[in-house]
């Protein structure tokens, strides 16, 4: 017999749903064409239909604890089929953000991230703090040659930001974003486990095979290239993530020289060919290109894309802001602009604070989420793919619904 469900509706999880991006949630009539059309759900479980029925009931704990939500890859095949203009995509993605507000640590700043009438304040944390960095360093930009690192302060102030303070600042950023994911991701899977049963005649593998199952699915994009309907996002996804984790390489590394070593990065004397800015260099290029890509398509072909919330608009200000100051200090550098360099390098250290604080709160975190997810997957057995099914061609039935 069927165990004993008690749905306990949360009808303003549904409207918070329907605020962060799910609004035509309400037109649901459960066909499944959804389910059906998604190359990637897997037999055993499939979505988003079941998610779309839950969203419309409230059903809140049923939702932001469904690890199915992070398998999808937004491809939008589903929202394009739905006969009803439903876009289910769209609900998915609307209930990972409402996951990665749920699952904070501390919540507010899951609030302060994710809600538009916070907007001012989620900016001037950052602005401020990198102010109280300038007031240390003594406002005044250095005489000669362009050099950011000071090691004295005035009066013998010998570059622009006194390095110590910089140091403290923005290595406290990083460790409070490191803890702060690790004890939201923790909390998730803890979730995961007591919200979603193991499967009848399975017993859950440990985390770090599953996570290194997860991760060889994840690092080449396996599954989200069979989302074929919507090619372009995974090349341009792929792009973007792996220059991304180029960047962050790059960046550890040259921190590590500078910090620990007291090396100065080539980087600092002019354009070189040494491994490390090569690195550094091919990855942007990569990040920005596969970032425009998605930046394009997002604004040219919504209907394939889906539609942009909040949440996303304030990722995308995010990251672009950080490449492109990062690229504009280093071309006003080379054109020999004192003056703006230090300009663009105090807003580039804006940026750079914005993304370090909020990490575990944007929609960055969902790099966090995904594999967890992803893993718990893995550990319990659930949604194996059996099978990658060709792609849905509507029925005369279906259109006839639509219309
Ligand atoms: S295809 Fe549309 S109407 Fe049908 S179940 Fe999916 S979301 Fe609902
Ligand atoms: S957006 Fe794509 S991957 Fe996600 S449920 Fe719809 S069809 Fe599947």
């Amino acid at each position: 017999m069927a165990k004993e469900f008690v749905a306990e509706p949360d009808l303003q999880f549904t409207k918070d749903l329907i605020a962060a991006g799910g609004t035509d949630l309400k037109k649901c009539y459960q066909c499944a064409t959804c389910s059906v059309a998604c190359r990637i759900a897997p037999d055993n479980n499939p979505y988003p239909r079941k998610e779309m029925i839950w969203a419309q009931w409230g059903l809140k704990n049923k939702l932001i604890n469904d690890p199915d939500i992070w398998l999808c890859h937004q491809c939008n095949d589903c929202s394009t089929q739905c006969p009803r203009g439903a876009n289910p995509g769209d609900t998915l993605k609307a209930i990972r953000k409402m996951v990665v507000q749920e699952n904070s640590r501390p919540a507010f700043l899951g609030k302060l991230v994710g809600e538009k009438s916070m907007f001012v304040l989620a900016t001037g944390i950052p602005v401020i703090l990198v102010g109280l960095l300038l007031y240390v360093s003594g406002w005044s930009f250095p005489e000669g040659p362009v050099t950011y690192s000071a090691h004295h302060l005035p009066p013998k102030k010998d570059g622009f930001i006194f390095t110590p303070a910089l140091q403290v600042l923005f290595t406290g950023a990083l460790l409070f974003a490191v803890i702060s994911l690790f004890l939201s991701l923790k909390a998730y899977w803890q979730n995961l486990n007591d919200n979603n049963p193991v499967p009848a005649g399975r017993q859950q593998k440990p985390f770090v095979p599953s996570l290194v199952e997860a991760l060889s699915e994840i690092l080449p994009h396996s599954t989200f290239k069979d989302c074929e309907a919507n090619n372009i996002r995974y090349s341009s996804h792929l792009l973007a993530f792996w220059g991304m984790i180029g960047l962050a390489v790059t960046t550890g590394i040259v921190a590590f020289n500078v910090d620990i070593l007291g090396i100065l990065p080539p980087s600092l004397n002019g354009p070189g060919t040494v491994p490390i800015k090569i690195l550094g260099n091919v990855s942007a290029v990569a990040f920005i290109i596969g970032l425009g890509i998605m930046l394009m398509r997002r604004l040219t072909a919504p209907d394939q894309t889906g539609g942009s919330s909040y949440f996303d608009w304030f990722f995308i200000y995010t990251i672009l802001g950080t490449g492109l100051t990062g690229l504009l200090t280093e071309l006003f550098r080379w054109s020999g602009i004192i003056g703006g360099t230090y300009v663009v390098y105090t807003i580039h250290l804006i940026f750079v604070m914005t993304l370090l604080l909020y990490l575990p709160f944007s929609k960055f975190a969902h790099i966090g989420y995904r594999t967890v997810a992803i893993a718990w997957s893995k550990s319990v057995g659930r949604n194996l793919k059996t099978t990658v099914r060709p792609n849905y061609v509507p029925s005369a039935s279906a259109e006839t619904a639509a219309e």
